[in-house]
């Protein structure tokens, strides 16, 4: 695959979401009672009194979701894997890329841009040092190698995009300039009580052209990943009743020191709404009844929880 941004789209991916998945998603229609905003009617009604955080109803690297019981039921906390570390620390990274670039554009002034250029150029990466600490040396020192590419990657990136918008629109003001060259809102904010989720959730990121939410993964792709979409699309739908229909995924990964980005743009149809509820009712039984469904016929590799579950 090509270089590609991280959060934004690029043209022909564009052009797949006007040309056919927008299209696409307005015939297909999603049914009515599967809309977030019908959250006190079922099936989006939570039905047990338990409240799982988003993640909690999305994963399912154990397809017997016996760390959520250990957690959820037995309290038992294992210490994250050095992949689960690498996702939170490599989000990280992008965040403080995103948000330094949004708050040089909005100190600096666009009167200055070379000087929001210049500053974003030598914007240091965001300081992990507490987070490398859990991981053994070698697996530090390749996740910081990491930080820095993701770092020179998105600010490259947003660099040149301040600078192509600029040659197109000589008289925009700051707030413009924010909103087109860093399209999107990381880590919004949500409440998912309304649909038996955590009241504090937070979304990888959100578009602000195109109701879309992004997700950003390091690591295989999964079919249970446009869960995460489907429910914060859910989310949204149940606070502000605007339709929320698309979602993207980003898979990032490395090769050598390149960082290589993949998209899976999908429609959150009637399929994966119905899946999330299923999923959410399905776990939420589970703690509510602390009912432990025991093994499956194998456990994943380098799954963190394994010594609490084989001794
Ligand atoms: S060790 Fe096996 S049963 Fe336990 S959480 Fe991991 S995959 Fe599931």
């Amino acid at each position: 695959m090509e270089w590609y941004e991280v959060y934004f789209l690029t043209e022909e991916e564009k052009k797949h979401l006007l040309k056919g998945l927008l299209p696409r998603s307005r015939e297909l229609g999603i049914a009515e009672e599967l809309r977030g905003w019908n959250w006190p009617a079922p099936p989006l009604q939570p039905v047990y009194d338990t409240v799982l955080a988003l993640y909690e109803v999305a994963n399912s690297y154990c397809p017997t979701n016996r760390d959520l019981y250990l957690r959820r039921v037995r309290r038992v906390f294992p210490a994250p894997s050095a992949a689960m570390v690498q996702g939170r620390v490599l989000h990280a990274a992008l965040v403080h890329v995103l948000v330094s670039a949004k708050r040089l554009i909005y100190s600096v002034g666009v009167a200055q841009y070379q000087t929001i250029c210049r500053e974003l150029q030598e914007l240091g990466p965001v300081n992990v040092e507490s987070e490398l600490q859990a991981l053994a040396p070698e697996d530090a020192a390749d996740l910081k190698r990491k930080v820095a590419i993701v770092t020179e990657f998105e600010k490259a990136r947003i660099i040149s995009r301040i600078q192509e918008i600029l040659f197109k629109q000589p008289y925009i003001g700051e707030d413009s300039l924010a909103v087109l060259a860093i399209p999107v809102i990381v880590e919004q904010k949500l409440d998912g009580s309304f649909l038996g989720l955590s009241p504090n959730l937070s979304t990888d990121a959100f578009t602000v052209c195109e109701p879309m939410i992004v997700d950003l993964k390091f690591g295989e792709r999964r079919d249970f990943h446009r869960l995460t979409t489907t429910g914060y699309a859910l989310v949204m739908e149940s606070l502000y009743e605007f339709p929320v229909n698309i979602g993207c995924l980003v898979y990032g990964s490395f090769r050598g020191d390149r960082l290589i980005i993949n998209k899976d743009l999908h429609i959150i149809d009637d399929e994966l709404r119905q899946w999330f509820i299923e999923s959410r009712d399905e776990k939420a039984r589970m703690v509510y009844e602390e009912i432990d469904p025991g093994f499956p016929a194998e456990c994943y590799q380098g799954c963190h929880c394994y010594a609490a579950c084989h001794g």
